[in-house]
């Protein structure tokens, strides 16, 4: 096994994880796009209203939840000895273990086994494991040919385009829009195609089948690997997952080291979760689980490369490792309301919404995303939604909170927020300098225009370009107090 493990050495993630734009200017730019926030709009609320239905059916939904939390956060205390029991599980099945520590070690290691089994081209079953560390790029550039399988993912690699939603990475594009990136891209397409979904379908069909049935090679992500017997496990809906998994000779499976879970009870609750969370199903069309190799039935050649890219920096923060119990369900995302207006496109990197917010910062350092941990209302939505659980809002926080503390580190000038925050210190310490405060805040009664405040002068205007400030009360609460209880007017217990 691999030292990786080795939590003081373990290296950040890299890839496709970075924010080229910050968060707040790249979702300035999403929201004036009117047709996204409509495909946006419609997409998320018939997922919502799915999960919602197939949820209800569950007397036991929390204790489902308090279950898949609970063995999330047992196997992250002893990651390291689940890693270890699955490898040597998957070995004693006639399968191959590699340990990758960052995007670039994963991708030489998997462009290797393709050249070694003879391939100029793979097909590929949706992993957003590959997608984290640029996977297709890598192998073009090693001169082999990656064939995204799953529909939306073909959608999004024949427009030279890239993924917006964890489970439906097209999500931004319409059926008009799929038509014309098909009639474009596909050789032999019917040239009157139609938008309707299931001509759409059909040509998808018809274009890939000709790829499973020639492909020697496939490459897939994981959903969950169990420890005790060396099982990987992947869902889907179109079964192109298990034309993946099961026609080529050679199978080489990408999983973050997270997706490892202890035992085969465990695997029972998560697929209760997921589906539900996921697409509202009761269960997923297929689900497919493969150990080691069988001889004369499937693939005669399987690896797995087990990836870290910053997983275990986030395994070293007690309160940040929380992000890594994500199953990739996408729920947060579709409840999320930033998520809905701004598309996934403007958090800059694989993970998008909530979940994105805390789990990229983390895996490439909070220095390279540092707009992600603010793009939340703190509504809690994502909470309520999640089927492990995890508390998005409040890891939003502690990573703010990161961030300031690595920026009071690094800057030798105070930053304006360090100043108004330290000007607000020493006025609150002071009963003389609060009540004068307030009696020069109310004067900004005078700026408020139909009951609101829209623009404030230079240092507040930074405020104000975005939001409206409220308009300060007429009374402060010493007043009304004095008023109220005028045999107490200082509040004396
Ligand atoms: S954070 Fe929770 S709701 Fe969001 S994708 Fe992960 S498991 Fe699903």
């Amino acid at each position: 096994m691999s030292t990786f493990l080795g939590l003081p050495t373990a290296p950040r993630g890299v890839g496709h994880l970075h924010q080229e734009v910050p968060f707040p200017a790249a979702a300035r730019q999403a929201l004036s796009n009117g047709q996204l926030r409509r495909n946006l709009r419609k997409a998320t609320s018939t997922i919502r209203d799915k999960r919602a239905a197939v949820v209800s059916e569950l007397p036991d939904w929390e204790e489902l939840r308090a279950a898949g939390r609970a063995i999330k956060a047992r196997t992250m205390a002893d990651l390291g000895g689940y890693l270890t029991q699955l490898e040597a599980a998957v070995q004693e099945r006639g399968g191959t273990v590699h340990w990758a520590r960052d995007a670039s070690e994963a991708n030489q290691i998997v462009a290797r086994l393709v050249r070694e089994a003879g391939s100029p081209e793979v097909v590929k079953v949706k992993s957003l494991a590959t997608d984290e560390i640029g996977l297709n790029d890598a192998l073009a550039a090693a001169g082999i040919t990656a064939h995204e399988t799953d529909l939306a993912e073909l959608i999004v690699q024949l427009g030279r385009d890239r993924p917006s939603h964890i489970l439906v990475p097209a999500i931004h594009r319409n059926r008009a829009e799929i038509r014309d990136i098909f009639s474009r891209e596909m050789a032999d397409v019917d040239p009157g195609l139609s938008d309707e979904p299931a001509a759409l379908a059909e040509a998808a069909r018809r274009y890939l089948r000709r790829k499973f049935l020639t492909a020697t090679v496939a490459i897939s992500g994981a959903n969950f690997a169990v420890a005790e017997t060396g099982t990987l496990c992947v869902v889907e809906s179109e079964g192109n997952g298990r034309m993946c998994l099961t026609l080529p000779r050679t199978l080489i499976t990408v999983m973050g080291i997270e997706k490892v879970i202890p035992s085969w009870t465990d695997l029972g609750v998560f697929l209760q979760l997921l589906p539900r969370s996921s697409t509202g199903e009761r269960m997923n069309p297929y689900t497919s689980m493969w150990t080691g190799v069988t001889p004369g039935d499937g693939p005669q050649a399987f690896h797995l490369v087990l990836l870290d890219n910053g997983r275990t920096a986030a395994l070293a923060d007690p309160a940040g490792r929380e992000a890594l119990h994500c199953i990739r369900c996408s729920a947060c995302l579709n409840v999320c309301p930033v998520y809905e207006r701004t598309g996934g496109h403007a958090y800059g990197s694989v993970y998008p919404g909530p979940i994105g917010a805390v789990l990229s910062p983390q895996l490439t350092g909070i220095a390279h995303n540092a707009s992600l941990p603010y793009a939340s209302t703190l509504c809690g939505a994502c909470y309520d939604a999640c089927p492990v659980k995890i508390d998005i809002p409040s890891l939003l926080v502690h990573l703010r909170a990161r961030h300031v503390e690595e920026d009071i580190r690094e800057r030798r000038v105070p930053s304006p927020e360090a100043i108004t925050m330290a000007a607000a210190s020493w006025v609150m310490a002071n009963p003389a300098r609060y009540a004068a405060a307030q009696a020069a805040s109310r004067s900004g009664r005078l700026l408020r225009r139909r009951g609101r405040i829209s623009a404030l002068p230079p240092p507040l205007s930074a405020w104000t370009t975005a939001r409206d400030a409220p308009v300060p009360p007429r009374q402060t609460f010493r007043q009304w107090w004095r008023t109220q209880h005028p045999d107490n007017p200082v509040g004396r217990p």
